[in-house]
């Protein structure tokens, strides 16, 4: 997945223009800027690529899952169904706005599971709020079906999953908005960076404006500008726009390359019966950023993770055992540890948390093991990496 391992003389190029130019902020200067506009232009770059109308590149991703819920008026009290196994900045996101996130199980696909969606949806639920982890998607088309019956807003975390497609759709357009993620470990670059994507104008116009302080952009003079609402600074400077103006240059070689990688351990471990690859929704294709299986048993999964770990295979996460990624471990949220006061309704919110069950999450999350897809490997290396996560994953059956 990571772009990173990919950085060269054009992302250099990139970056060098900025800094020879002088202008190291998106907005205004523009008598100074000659023409450089980096983040406008990565901007027009992901709409063409993704299909949209419209994209804001942010300082990034949980920038971008707050920014995405702002503009779609979710906000204190509103409460948004995510799934319980996601990386903490979605949850983050739903927190800075006051709302209150209502976590789910999650089922083979490693996303939603639309029963407990459904079961989850309240008079005060606003939005769904997918997430595409690891590479694969949810199921969209049911989510799109209960968002129209129930009037809840979709909005896709693509973070993690940029590049997949569902009916022919890129993921993260297909919602009525979708964020991505361009830090340092995503498919795609900025060193920190990420980006809301939507066809709706009224949440396009509302993102530029709230992601800037409410700055209007009407006019070349900043100071003159109106602030119609409230807003923050969720800017991405030119610098980091400039190195993903280079990478998304590359994003198709990127995704070939996963899923060349993938397609060589996949054919290899398919071999072992035991070994069960997750559920694709119908219509969907992955990005290729990891592959995912499941082993017959909790124990098996953590013998074959310390196995992979002493043989330098890398890169291969147990999630039930990681601090980051899974329902199990966020005792700072289900706690609602806060360094300021929360509302009584989003700490009420929170403790209904302990109160539930993920016994089906854990049944997943346990029995999986998630690798990373890397761009850097040679085809000898993959081939050599397959054949030892095969003996690892034997020895422990
Ligand atoms: C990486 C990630 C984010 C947040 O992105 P940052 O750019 O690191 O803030 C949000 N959601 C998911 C699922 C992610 O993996």
């Amino acid at each position: 997945m990571p772009g990173f391992e990919l950085f060269g003389d054009q992302e250099r190029h990139e970056v060098n223009d900025v800094l020879n130019n002088g202008v190291l902020m998106r907005f205004g200067f523009d008598g100074m800027r000659n023409g450089h506009w980096k983040a406008k232009e990565l901007e027009t770059a992901l709409q063409e690529r993704f299909k949209v109308k419209h994209a804001q590149v942010l300082s990034s991703g949980t920038a971008a899952v707050t920014v995405a819920l702002a503009v779609s008026g979710v906000g204190a009290g509103d409460e948004v169904i995510m799934p319980c196994f996601t990386f903490v900045a979605s949850f983050e996101g739903v927190i800075a706005l006051g709302a209150i996130p209502v976590l789910v199980d999650i089922d083979d696909t490693l996303t939603l599971d639309i029963e407990a969606v459904k079961k989850a949806i309240t008079p005060k639920t606003k939005a769904i709020m997918p997430v595409h982890m690891c590479g694969s998607m949810a199921n969209l088309n049911a989510l799109q079906i209960i968002c129209k019956e129930h009037q809840l807003l979709l909005v896709e975390d693509a973070c993690q999953a940029i590049g997949g497609t569902y009916r022919g759709k890129p993921l993260g357009s297909i919602g009525d908005a979708g964020t991505f993620s361009f830090d340092f470990v995503k498919t795609f670059t900025c060193g920190e960076g990420g980006a809301v994507i939507t066809d709706n104008a009224e949440f396009a116009k509302a993102a530029d404006h709230y992601s800037d302080h409410g700055h209007d952009h009407v006019g070349n003079d900043r100071g003159a500008e109106a602030h119609p609402f409230l807003g923050y600074n969720y800017r991405i400077s030119e610098l980091n726009a400039a190195v993903g103006l280079a990478q998304i240059k590359r994003f198709d070689e990127f995704i070939g390359l996963q899923k060349k990688h993938y397609t060589i351990i996949r054919n290899e471990l398919s071999k072992i019966p035991e070994v069960v690859f997750r559920t694709v929704p119908e219509g969907g294709e992955e990005s290729y950023a990891f592959i995912n299986f499941f082993l017959p048993s909790l124990e098996t999964t953590r013998q074959v993770a310390a196995a992979f770990k002493a043989e330098g295979i890398d890169a291969c996460f147990h999630y039930y055992d990681n601090n980051w990624h899974y329902v199990r471990k966020w005792q700072h949220l289900l706690e609602a540890k806060s360094l300021f006061p929360l509302s009584d309704e989003l700490k009420s919110g929170l403790a209904k948390l302990n109160l539930q069950d993920f016994i089906q999450s854990d049944h997943y999350i346990g029995r999986n093991l998630s690798c990373l897809i890397k761009l850097s490997w040679t085809e000898a290396e993959v081939t050599q990496r397959v054949k030892n996560m095969a003996k690892c994953i034997l020895a422990a059956l």
